[in-house]
């Protein structure tokens, strides 16, 4: 079919392209304990801050990069947000007042890591790893009332497929960031920090238990480091994804094995020391944390080389058939089952 460039993470490729299974579906509730890390009422609330000690929801300028900040490509100053009572003037988060989807779905999620060359492939079917909440929101229930902007779309597949360079490097000048900005192991994109009209996401979007939802083409995704991962139980966080520049994601734990503080990453919300990464090496490498102060997680691209999402989104819900992508080098095969048949491709 496609010589040379019909590239997907041949390995395990049949398990890769199974069909989205929805076990839950029905949005039966489980256990709290089915969830691996449940958001509860106690959760520590997150704060806002920018720069200026202005809420991160109002015109904040965007224009270049700096702490506390979002370096974003196409708003170059955050709108008002909707003045939810969980958002406090003091412009902490409380999460345990804000408003949550309801709902334990689980799903089978297709996430794979693996080295060709140069690069880092990195590919994954959209479906997390852990329950979700129930989307499109239920109108029953408070999360799906009109004055919390219902989510009106579902979860589903998306082919993602990220191309990073295996050894990134820095650059002096940070690049913004417009929408993804990363791939976690979870198997779920991470976006920025702003939803589509600009606003803080965190402050003003309603999210699951596992802080994520779907966008209107239905990627399920988060806007901050989700909960709904095993982190370290003492010293530096665990690497929990990938940015679309190569460099690692990690958890909010600094060295100190204490949550990290702004203060202490550069304008892009990363810094360098000697970290282990998820392939199990230990090397001095740039990372980012995600942490609870605005903007949360990346907030510009430090890496010289970053995937364009466009490249990351053209892979995504074809219907059938093998799938490549044609910025993509080297070559691989790719097995798809659907119903009794098995297609390969070379
Ligand atoms: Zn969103
Ligand atoms: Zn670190």
């Amino acid at each position: 079919m496609v010589r040379n460039r019909a590239l997907i993470l041949g390995l395990a490729a049949a398990a890769w392209l199974a069909s989205p299974t929805p076990a839950g579906a029905d949005g039966a509730r489980h256990s709290h304990g089915d969830l691996s890390s449940p958001q509860t009422t106690s959760y520590t609330t997150l704060k806002a801050a920018r720069a200026t000690g202005t809420a991160a929801v109002d015109g904040v300028s965007m224009t270049a990069a700096a702490q506390n900040t979002l370096y974003h490509c196409r708003f170059t100053s955050a709108t008002t947000g909707f003045g939810y009572s969980w958002v406090s003037s003091s412009n902490v988060i409380s999460f345990a007042n804000k408003v949550m989807v309801e709902g334990e779905v689980a799903w089978t999620s297709q996430y794979r890591e693996v080295t060709s060359g140069s690069n880092l492939q990195v590919g994954s079917n959209g479906l997390p790893n852990h329950y979700t909440g129930t989307y499109p929101t239920d109108s029953s229930t408070e999360a799906g009332q009109a004055r919390y902007a219902p989510n009106p779309s579902s979860i589903g597949t998306s082919r993602i497929f990220a191309n990073l360079p295996l050894n990134p490097t820095t650059s002096t000048t940070p690049t913004c960031v417009n929408g993804v900005v990363g791939i976690l192991s979870t198997g779920a994109m991470l976006f920025d920090a702003l939803d589509a009209d600009g606003r803080d996401a965190v402050a003003n979007e309603i999210f699951d238990l596992c802080e994520g939802h779907p966008e209107t083409t239905t990627t399920y995704h988060y806007h901050h480091i989700t909960n709904c991962f095993t982190d370290s139980t003492s010293g530096h966080s665990v690497q929990v994804g990938w940015a679309l520049d190569g460099f690692g994601i990690y958890g909010p734990k600094g060295e100190s094995g204490t949550t990290i503080t702004n203060a202490e990453l550069d304008e892009c919300h990363g810094h360098t020391h000697s970290v282990t990464q998820a392939d199990g090496q230990t090397k001095t490498i740039y990372h980012y944390h995600g942490n609870r102060e605005f903007p949360y997680v990346v907030g510009c691209f430090r890496g010289s080389s970053v995937v364009s999402d466009r490249n990351l989104y053209a892979l995504t819900n074809p219907t059938t058939g093998l799938w490549y992508t044609s910025t993509a080098g080297g070559r691989g095969y790719a097995i798809e089952s659907n119903a009794s048949q098995l297609f390969i491709g070379i």
